[in-house]
């Protein structure tokens, strides 16, 4: 193994690698730290409390994160699998959160990383560290609202109809009672209330009947079981905590919204960063669909006059018949008969909005019924406002894009919806995000063709990131101050994987370019060899559900080892399927170019189909794409380049999980070696040793395989 050095980029390229300096003083204590041990000594006492060795690129990680904190300058850092990148984040965190009596925020964009933080990570190094900090640090969990049990709901009025209730058979209705009678019984058991403790899950529709939204809450005051409610638990339990762990979708909210739904915080730590503007994109898309708007007027049905419920049913119908009449996809205008439909929506939501009259007092569970009623209307409301205002500028200076959506995938068609995106979130970022707070942004994959400025931009900073501060004492090359946005350092602290010896990336250069039917002969030709040659072990990263099956049908046929296909049971079931059996292959779409941790035998080659460029309509791409360009950049490169390089190092990064790991990452699409776009491409990846000759990655392969059968 040999540790990679520390690299700055950007900016900091020509700069110097100051925090690598071995000669370096230790970090002063500051005086307003409550003379807490600096950070070097509470991760050193942390590491061998929880029984690890001590790591050159986590302590580098645990410095700059500890600075940042210090001077309230924002930080991205990059650090490879293997790193310990959570421990160099959350010991500074807690040191600061003990130091100044204050919250530190750690959003994650997945569940498992909440779960490895909440139920491993935070709880043994609050052990560990007590003695050092004083007491023992204190750690919540906070998730949105619609994620908890709404005890009210519970108690309350017999469960209403689902949305889009003629699309229900009476088995799939029967199914959904017995769904949300198990809920029901749920409910007494549970402590937390907490969706994701309920294990199995439940479908949406059901989860729907027992939660509610923020708007649809009553309000912990006016609530008759607000003094039991999970999701108030959970929020005076954050209020109290040292750490609060959330998820990224909450972080916008609290961040963009009118009230505050976090604890007071300056600090927020961002992991799993790369897929932070794809969360708040979620978090800031609305739609339009006729079973909403249906929703609505049954909310509303008995509450106000009918005649007034009935204009907005009437309104419903309208829409959906106009969305026969058009094609999914983008729109560039807004045809007249969708702009009369989306306005007769938002005039008859505006009326039953008037027709409440104001609030008198009420029982509790007539409130509840005008809170549900009045929150779907106000967002039936506002969303046909945005809708219709998108339009309004000229399509180069639009900040939001308008489609209607097609049933994607192979799954079954689903009602057609009109949505509404921002194309950027870089400006409501760095107002609302980087603004107030200092923020730690951090992930395996932060730099795209070598550089932090991609995803930079993504985030509303300014571009040419300084190198993260050098420690103090330490002479360094003076920058000019920055005023044109928030200041920002970018680090990548390596990896402690010894890439090139560990690794090899093969490009399949002489195959075809891929098509668009499905996955050519000579891929399928390519892939059986490669698999063949590796006795299974293999992780097949496919661009679609359909090249995914068509390879496993395929491969069935021809290689003797057990093949596992997405969809074929449930994810994590066929990952351990996958991980426990070495001969074994699973091939999948999406989730799994980002989700799967499998060291040792079983994991040995990683196949790619193709680039993973975003679909060519694909409507937000697209109009980001256009927004790009017309600023006089390149719109394709800026987007689908940056879209493709951090899903290619995602799944790159799933070969090596441990530095005993060896193994092939194979590209069968042989544009990232022959387009002008692949060298951006391919300095995204990990350094893997590189080829393009067959012969020698499946005599890899062989020697792999026959080490591993030994
Ligand atoms: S306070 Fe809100 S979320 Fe909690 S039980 Fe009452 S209505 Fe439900």
């Amino acid at each position: 193994m040999s540790d990679a050095p520390a690299s700055m980029t950007s900016a900091g390229e020509a700069g110097t690698a100051t925090l690598d300096d071995p000669e370096r003083e230790p970090t002063p204590r500051s005086s307003d730290d409550g003379g807490l041990p600096p950070v070097d000594e509470l991760l050193t006492a942390a590491v061998a409390a929880l029984g690890g060795a001590p790591r050159p690129g986590q302590q580098r990680m645990a410095q700059a994160v500890a600075r940042a904190v210090d001077t309230g300058e924002h930080l991205a850092v990059q650090a490879g699998t293997g790193t310990g990148k959570s421990l160099a984040y959350l010991v500074p965190a807690l040191r600061h959160a003990v130091a100044h009596s204050t919250t530190v925020v750690v959003s994650t964009a997945t569940i498992a990383l909440q779960r490895q933080l909440v139920d491993r990570d935070l709880p043994r190094l609050a052990k560990a560290l007590a003695p050092l900090l004083g007491r023992e640090p204190t750690v919540a969990i906070l998730k949105g609202r619609r994620n908890y049990l709404c005890l009210n709901r519970v108690h309350g009025d017999a469960p209403e109809e689902p949305e889009g209730t003629a699309l229900f058979d009476a088995f799939e209705l029967s199914a959904l009672s017995r769904q949300v009678r198990r809920l029901h019984e749920w409910s007494s058991d549970t402590e937390t209330g907490d969706r994701d403790e309920l294990v199995p899950g439940v479908p949406e529709q059901a989860w729907r009947q027992v939660s509610v939204t923020a708007k649809e809450c009553l309000g912990m005051s006016k609530c008759p079981v607000g003094s039991d409610c999970f999701a108030e638990r959970a929020r005076a339990e954050a209020s109290r905590a040292d750490i609060v762990v959330t998820n990224h979708a909450l972080l916008a909210i609290d961040a963009m919204g009118d009230a505050p739904v976090l604890p007071e915080h300056e600090v927020v730590i961002v992991d799993e960063a790369h897929d932070l503007v794809d969360r708040v994109t979620s978090v800031a898309t609305v739609q339009l669909t006729a079973a909403e708007i249906a929703t609505a007027v049954r909310r509303c049905g008995r509450l106000i006059p009918e005649d007034i419920a009935d204009r907005l049913a009437e309104a419903g119908d309208g829409l959906a018949l106009t969305f026969e009449d058009l094609s999914p996809g983008e729109l560039l205008a807004l045809p007249p008969a969708l702009g009369g439909a989306v306005a007769a929506v938002r005039d008859a939501a505006h009326a039953c909005l008037s027709a409440f009259g104001p609030n008198r007092r009420e029982d509790a569970e007539a409130s509840a019924a005008r809170k549900m009623a009045v929150s779907g209307l106000d967002e039936l409301h506002d969303t046909a406002v945005r809708l219709l205002d998108a339009f309004e500028p000229e399509l180069t200076e639009r900040r939001d894009v308008v489609w209607l959506t097609r049933p994607w995938g192979d799954g079954p068609a689903t009602p057609p919806a009109l949505r509404v995106a921002p194309i950027g979130v870089g400006g409501l970022l760095r107002e609302k995000l980087f603004g107030p707070r200092t923020v730690v942004l951090t992930s395996a994959t932060l730099t795209l063709g070598g550089s932090f400025d991609t995803l930079g931009r993504q985030w509303g900073l300014p571009a040419g990131p300084r190198p993260a501060a050098p420690v103090d004492g330490v002479a360094t090359e003076e920058e000019p101050p920055r005023s044109d946005g928030p200041a920002w350092s970018g680090l990548d602290v390596g990896s402690p994987f010894d890439h090139p010896r560990s690794g090899i990336l093969y490009v399949a250069r002489h195959l075809p370019k891929p098509g668009r039917d499905g996955l050519p002969p000579e891929y399928l030709d390519e892939l059986a060899e490669l698999v063949t040659a590796a006795g299974g072990r293999t992780l097949g990263l496919f661009s679609s559900t359909r090249a995914a099956k068509q390879a496993a049908e395929v491969l069935r046929e021809r290689v003797d080892v057990p093949l596992l296909c997405q969809g074929d049971d449930s994810t994590p079931l066929l990952v351990r399927e996958f991980s426990e059996d070495p001969a074994a292959c699973l091939f999948g779409t999406l989730s799994l170019w980002q989700g799967v941790d499998v060291p040792g035998p079983s994991l040995q080659l990683v196949v790619m189909d193709r680039i993973p460029f975003p679909r060519p309509d694909d409507p937000l791409a697209t109009a980001r794409q256009r927004a790009v360009a017309a600023r006089g950049g390149n719109g394709f490169l800026s987007v689908a380049g940056t879209h493709a390089a951090l899903l290619l190092a995602q799944g790159a990064g799933r070969l090596l999980r441990s530095v005993h790991d060896r193994g092939v990452v194979a590209v069968l699409d042989p544009r990232l070696m022959t387009a002008g776009y692949g060298g951006f491409l391919r300095a995204s990846l990990p350094p893997f040793w590189p080829t393009t000759d067959p012969g020698v990655v499946r005599g890899a392969l062989e020697r792999l395989r026959r080490a591993a059968e030994d």
